[in-house]
């Protein structure tokens, strides 16, 4: 067994203002890095833009990053901080602007290396990263990788142990005006990495019991979120996403987010959702081969009654018409990723065909 996951998280409301030694590092200058709108909506940017005045530092805010964002953006960020030095990188909102700044962050420490370093080599150096989640699904606050869509429009994430985030500060208060769709793509993505934390073949007990402790933390926040919100449901939903972060910081992800993949860049349905749409699906596959997971009976007691809780947050709204074209590549694309291996099952790229027919329109 091995564990390894060096940040320092805070979940807690008003967590950037209760902490504020924490938003510090060496150095004069902070490049921030967020959205469009929601890190300014929020007042997550106001209130780190506060503690960086106390502590006399200066900063550079790249404000420009989009969903999925791809080697075009990350470049575009190297080239607005142009010869500029950053001491650290503050990523504020989700998991597009926090995984833009662990890319620009190594980018930035070694800026003669390419993309194809990036995913090549874990261990690049890199500027401190600091993360303040705006939403709470992907759980890029906790862990070590960074999701980018490269030039071919193809997701696949790197792997940066110097990327995990110095200080997240998890604030549930941001996430309280979140609409409902971001709310539910970004919980089911939380749901999805500690299920598929749970599945995955090199799961042992420690990672088994957080991960449960994840799902039920999303289950039953969620389902109370639509009728009325709150900051204690917020926060659940918060836990969820930090505590499946761990999760996959350790296990990775399996099947599921590699088949979701294609349907966020080619159809544009959200990453969470993409990814849960295929959760039931691998789940049914696994138990007609009598591979069962104790998580599925212990939250909701069986797994008809896991899929009538999803059913009922109609989750399978957000299917599509896939493509035959775009089946065969998916298929293709999947059944050689990374991800297969560590899901159990053996499933082959016929039995990927099926699960992109099963969940196609
Ligand atoms: P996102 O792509 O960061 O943001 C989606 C939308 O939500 C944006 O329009 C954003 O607005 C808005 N938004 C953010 N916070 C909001 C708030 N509090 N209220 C209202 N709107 C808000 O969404 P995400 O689902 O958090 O991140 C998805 C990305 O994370 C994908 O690229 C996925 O592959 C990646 N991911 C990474 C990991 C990892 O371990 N690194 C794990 C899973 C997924 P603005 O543009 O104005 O900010
Ligand atoms: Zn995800």
């Amino acid at each position: 067994m091995q564990i390894f996951n060096p940040v320092k998280a805070i979940l807690e409301k008003d967590a950037v203002k209760n902490h504020k030694s924490l938003m510090n590092f060496s150095g004069k200058c902070a490049l921030i890095v967020t959205g469009r709108n929601s890190a300014k909506k929020t007042g997550a940017l106001y209130d780190v833009l506060d503690v960086l005045k106390e502590h006399g530092k200066e900063w550079i805010i790249f404000d420009e990053v989009t969903e999925n964002p791809g080697f075009d953006l990350i470049t575009k960020g190297l080239d607005f901080l142009g010869s500029k030095k950053a001491d650290a990188v503050i990523g504020i909102g989700g998991g597009s602007p926090i995984d833009a700044s662990k890319a620009i962050s190594v980018l930035h420490a070694n800026r003669n290396s390419s993309f194809e370093d990036i995913y090549k080599n874990p261990n690049l150096e890199a500027v401190p990263v600091f993360a303040v989640p705006t939403t709470s699904g992907t759980g890029s606050e906790m862990t070590q990788y960074s999701v980018l869509t490269n030039k071919d429009n193809v997701k696949s994430g790197f792997t940066n142990f110097n990327t995990f985030p110095k200080v997240s500060f998890v604030d549930p208060k941001y996430t309280l005006d979140m609409p409902w769709n971001i709310t539910l793509s970004t919980a089911v993505d939380a749901f999805s990495h500690s299920a598929e934390g749970y599945m995955c073949i090199s799961a042992d007990s420690y990672i088994k019991n957080i991960a449960e402790n994840s799902m039920k933390a999303v289950k039953e926040n969620l389902e109370n979120i639509k009728n009325k919100d709150s900051l204690e449901l917020r926060t659940g939903l918060s836990f969820g996403s930090m505590t499946a972060g761990y999760v996959i910081s350790h296990t990775g992800t399996v099947l599921p987010h590699s088949l979701g993949y294609g349907l966020t860049s080619e159809y544009g349905i959200k990453h969470g959702l993409a990814t849960f749409l295929f959760i039931i699906p691998v789940l049914k596959r696994l138990y007609d081969k009598n591979i069962k997971f104790d998580f599925v009976n212990n939250i909701f007691g069986s797994l008809k009654n896991m899929e009538n809780y999803f059913d009922k947050l109609e989750i399978n709204d957000y299917r599509v018409k896939i493509s035959d074209e775009h089946i065969d590549l998916f298929s293709e694309r999947v059944s050689k990723s990374g991800h297969v291996l560590k899901t159990p099952g053996n499933f082959t790229k016929k039995d990927i065909e099926e699960l992109y027919l099963e969940v196609s329109l």
